[in-house]
């Protein structure tokens, strides 16, 4: 049987590091998933004016300070996406490819994803649009999958499926050397509509279409009904109380994902309190 973990925190952005550093001064066996640069917003942001103490700090010297206290801590961040969570009533089962991890509490720090899902991507899903394409690309060997890729964990992703698939189209969304093996095809053109009958058939894209099988989107979020089934969620984002408590027990929330407005501290502070509430949760269990 797998480690079960005292809390699992999915994101590594100021409210997913926030709760962990808070989780781990309370003694809590915690794991959390996220990215080397921890926050892509917060990694990019040019000059920071609103962090109380650090006036006109770059994102990446604030991201610097974070990692310096995450290593002070002995946190470390498990670079992976994770895929899905599953409510199993006692924990949570938390899918990555093929891997479980488990977790009696779950804090969910996401962020926000902007921009819209693309026309025909809901409709799709589970019918040829997908978010994991290492999880399905069994699914389609000798079939033809286009993939739009927002990051470098996409590049590996394709790579993957290019070895099973007759086929691969990757569309890149974002700029950087793409390191794609020489038998993918890059599109670069911007994806418009996810079409079909009962299956995926074809994407169209602003000048061309793509006859594919499958289509998957790998962006760094997913959003958070999808990732975690049966979360309730209000104008898309994650319904929480004062205590950052989401419907699902044991289950909290912070950071831009519960809502507005998108800023650090307000992240950071929702991380705090949704730490304690956990830890408190975790308490009255034991
Ligand atoms: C250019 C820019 C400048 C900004 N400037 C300011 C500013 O000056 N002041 C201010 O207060 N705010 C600013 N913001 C807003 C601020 O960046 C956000 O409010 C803040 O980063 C939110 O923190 P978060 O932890 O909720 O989410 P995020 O920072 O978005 O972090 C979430 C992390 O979780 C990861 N993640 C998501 N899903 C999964 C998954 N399934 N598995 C693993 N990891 C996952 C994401 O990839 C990301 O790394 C700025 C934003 C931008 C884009």
């Amino acid at each position: 049987m797998s480690e079960r973990y005292d809390i699992a925190i999915v994101g590594s952005g100021p409210a997913g590091i926030t709760a962990a550093i808070n989780a781990r001064i309370r003694n809590k066996n915690i794991i959390v998933f996220g990215y080397e640069n921890l926050s892509n917003k917060l990694y990019l942001a040019p000059k920071i004016d609103n962090y109380v103490g650090f006036y006109g700090i770059s994102g990446k010297e604030l991201t610097k300070k974070f990692k310096e206290h995450l290593d002070e801590m002995n946190i470390d961040i498990t670079y992976e996406r994770v895929d899905n969570i599953y409510d199993m009533g006692d924990y949570y089962a938390l899918m990555i490819s093929d891997k479980t991890y488990e977790a009696t509490s779950l804090i969910l720090a996401t962020g926000v994803q902007f921009g819209k899902p693309f026309k025909g991507e809901s409709e799709f899903l589970g019918r040829g649009v997908g978010y994991c394409a290492t999880c399905d690309a069994p699914l389609y060997k000798n079939k033809v999958v286009t993939i739009i890729g927002y990051n470098n964990e996409s590049i590996e992703e394709a790579n993957y499926v290019s070895e099973l698939a007759s086929k691969v189209y990757f569309i890149p969304m974002f700029k950087g050397e793409y390191g794609l093996n020489n038998n993918i095809e890059i599109i670069n053109d911007k994806p418009v509509e996810i079409i079909g009958d009962s299956m995926v058939k074809k994407i169209i894209l602003r000048n061309s279409e793509l006859e594919s099988d499958g289509v998957f989107i790998l962006r760094d979020s997913i959003s958070p009904d999808q990732l975690v089934p049966g979360l309730l969620v209000e104008d898309g984002h994650i319904k929480v109380n004062r205590d950052m408590e989401t419907n699902l027990k044991g289950c909290y929330a912070a950071g831009d994902s519960t809502g507005k407005p998108y800023q650090y501290l307000k992240a950071m502070g929702e991380g705090q309190v949704a730490a304690l509430n956990a830890v408190s949760y975790i308490d009255k269990k034991c």
